[in-house]
């Protein structure tokens, strides 16, 4: 049973798109746009973006835009120091 008064209104994590859970008592529940849980693993990721990027987000490591996998053995490339 939700805590507070009973409204017909669904609200959707804008993270991992489940059900919000309706807590109303709570003072920030007009504003809430998350779970707390969801929340708190984007700031860790956001913490460690270095690490998680390749594994959790699928970035691709790349060398002057070209993914690492793409580039054939023998391409040249030219530094420019000017
Ligand atoms: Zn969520």
């Amino acid at each position: 049973m939700p805590s507070g008064e009973y409204e017909k209104e669904e609200r959707y994590c804008a993270i991992c798109k489940k059900k919000l859970r309706p807590l109303y008592k709570n003072k920030d529940w007009d504003s809430r746009k998350y779970h707390v849980t969801c929340f708190r693993d984007l700031l860790a990721d956001i913490k460690n973006f270095d690490t998680v990027a390749y594994t959790k987000y699928k970035y691709k490591k790349k060398v002057n835009g070209i993914p690492i996998e793409d580039i054939p053995p023998d391409h040249k490339f030219v530094l420019d120091f000017s």
